[in-house]
């Protein structure tokens, strides 16, 4: 489908009154806002591990691991991280190897 033809479809979005310019003005507006409100848990499709294969996975080093933890200590689910199987499961033993030697909580101490 072309981009300069006029949307045929009732689609609610589609402004035939408005010129051209105005449309794509609108479009990067809405492509900008969509992009800033990305915050807070990296949503990358892909496992980072696997992108970066010089980063290791290491107990030692809770600063890394930390990021897969939540605030109440869980470990960030695979969902939500965008791990793959083999690096969440890395990530799981690394931190349960942190939890041990006290590096990681096992839960928030609040409550
Ligand atoms: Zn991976």
């Amino acid at each position: 489908v072309s981009p300069y033809e006029p949307r045929t479809n009732g689609s609610g979005s589609s402004h035939p009154q408005r010129g051209l310019k105005q449309r794509l003005r609108a479009k990067a507006r809405k492509r900008a806002r969509k992009q800033k409100r990305r915050t807070g848990f990296d949503r990358r499709r892909g496992c980072r591990f696997c992108a970066e294969p010089e980063t290791p996975i290491e107990y030692k080093d809770p600063r890394v691991l930390r990021f897969f933890v939540s605030e109440t200590g869980k470990i960030v689910p695979r969902r939500v991280s965008g791990n793959c199987a083999r690096h969440q499961r890395q990530i799981q033993q690394a931190i349960q190897r942190a939890r041990h030697l006290a590096l990681l909580p096992y839960a928030d101490s609040t409550q």
